[in-house]
């Protein structure tokens, strides 16, 4: 078996013109051979900015770049033909493929309705502002550059909770159509978050739990990737979500799916409830996880690194955690923008890929940096997730000991050669710690792969070896046939 590595293939600021399907289809051997076998696509269907959309405005979901809508054919990441090649080009390499499902909301509307609604207040969504009143909104969705294509379904007020935008009266609102409730089963800041942008779908109605399982299906039949990524789910009643998944797992007849939710709060307390009402049908990002870097990251060396993993999904509940550094949102000049700083990011690496707990997601724009707002590359990622692939193998043992000087090692195991690591972090001064890393390893002589720290350390008879790191870093030690390859393989 050879864990799990995902990479999150796009970032926000990635160039229009339509070539990312065809840089994924061009990379995905590069991608198998750095160590990737899994990624995360962006959202591939129509959204209502067109050729410049990111994705998650969503418009017609069955226009994965092949109708003239929204002023063009492809979308931001090219035609369905290229997508589709892509999504083959990466499987053909072992690589995984999960799409990414946004089933919050539609945007983009061709047509307007009269609809009567109640105007809540922003920050509480539960207190009215007026009574009823009427708005003009924009809800009625028939897809004329479509005409019909693979789905005559064509959505109205009925089908939507509410929206944000009165066309007559150009404002903005926080509108609940009439005979509409917010779903209570989803998040409760702002007194209920089920509104987030759009037009919200009511995920209650019959005819939009059919439609969105009949596109579901027909997104399957059309692709056939090996997972989604859900989008929002905050947002979306709890009970629907976990019955899509359930539907289109049913549609596969048994087949594997993998499905992470992006569920955006800090608090874990959320992120287990949503976890035990869906019944663990899916993984999730561990947002708590994300924080904490950051926290480390920005506190001058005072966070509390023995605490790293407490509050987060790792720590509670790692079989469903998906872990990462940063994302889309979190980048700089993003919604969420939570930006780890540069010099924690080696170190949040290697603790999301060396671990034997979570399964990591990489991050296009730390893989291959971020070139509208001058971001490097990271340092050594390439070497982390080789090593994850080749040898972070094995029982592992914890050392956060200290508040500071903290590590983990890997025993390695027979399945995989000269495979075992001892991984000491800093976010304050450097130091030494002596780790435990298994009788298997005794002799065995180890090097710093990330070459922070210089020095060879002789694992003792007893399995123990003592290890050092500089201020402010990470060190990642491995055997010396491992360090050889990973220094000579290209
Ligand atoms: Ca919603």
């Amino acid at each position: 078996m050879i864990n799990t590595t995902m990479m999150q293939y796009f970032e926000w600021y990635l160039p229009e013109g339509g070539l990312h399907w065809k840089r994924a289809a061009a990379h995905a051997a590069a991608l198998a051979e750095a160590g990737i076998n899994m990624v995360w696509l962006p959202p591939a269907y129509k959204g209502a900015a067109g050729a410049a959309s990111v994705g998650y405005d969503v418009y017609d979901m069955y226009d994965l770049g092949e109708f003239e809508q929204k002023g063009s054919t492809a979308t931001k990441y090219g035609t369905k033909e290229a997508y589709l090649a892509a999504v083959k080009a990466l499987q053909e390499n072992g690589i995984a493929v999960l799409c990414d499902v946004v089933l919050n909301h539609r945007m983009g509307a061709d047509g307007t309705e009269q609809v009567t609604v109640t105007e809540g207040v922003a920050t509480d969504r539960n207190r009215d502002i007026t009574g009823k009143k009427q708005i003009t909104a924009w809800t009625e969705f028939h897809f004329p550059g479509r005409a019909g294509a693979y789905s005559n379904f064509r959505w109205n007020a009925s089908h939507f909770s509410g929206t944000d935008w009165d066309e007559a009266a150009k404002r903005n609102g926080i509108f609940r159509f009439e005979g509409k409730s917010w779903n209570r089963e989803t998040d409760t800041e702002n007194g209920n978050y089920d509104y987030l942008m759009g037009a919200d779908l009511d995920t209650d109605n019959r005819e939009v739990i059919q439609e969105t399982r009949d596109w579901g299906k027909w997104y399957q039949d059309t692709v056939h990737m090996d997972g989604f990524r859900m989008d929002a789910v905050k947002h979306i009643s709890f009970d629907f979500c976990r019955d899509w998944i359930a539907a289109m797992r049913e549609y596969r007849g048994g087949k594997e799916l993998f499905v992470v939710g992006e569920y955006w709060a800090k608090e874990i307390g959320k992120l287990t409830h949503y976890l035990d009402v869906t019944g663990r049908s899916l993984s999730l990002f561990d947002v708590p996880l994300h924080f904490k870097f950051l926290q480390a990251a920005t506190s001058d060396g005072n966070f509390d690194m023995a605490r790293l993993y407490e509050g987060t999904l790792t720590g509670t509940d790692p079989e469903h955690a998906v872990t990462f550094v940063d994302n889309h949102d979190t980048q700089p000049g993003q919604a969420l923008c939570s930006f780890i700083p540069a010099w924690f990011k080696p170190i949040a690496y290697a603790l999301i890929l060396l671990r034997a707990v979570g399964t990591p997601c990489v991050f296009y724009g730390d893989y291959y940096g971020i070139p509208h707002d001058g971001v490097e590359p990271v340092p050594g990622l390439d070497i982390l997730i080789k090593i994850r692939e080749r040898y972070a193998y094995g029982a592992e043992h914890l050392f956060f000991d200290d508040g500071s000087l903290v590590g983990f090692t890997r025993e390695g195991d027979a399945g995989h050669p000269d495979s075992g690591a001892a991984v000491l972090l800093s976010d304050s001064a450097g130091g030494r710690k002596r780790m435990y890393l298994g009788e298997r390893l005794a002799g065995c002589r180890m090097t710093d792969a990330l070459q922070n720290v210089s020095d060879t350390v002789e694992i003792g008879a007893d399995g123990w070896g003592e290890f050092s790191v500089k201020g402010g870093s990470v060190s990642v030690w491995v055997t010396q046939p491992a360090w050889e390859y990973l220094y000579t393989r290209c």
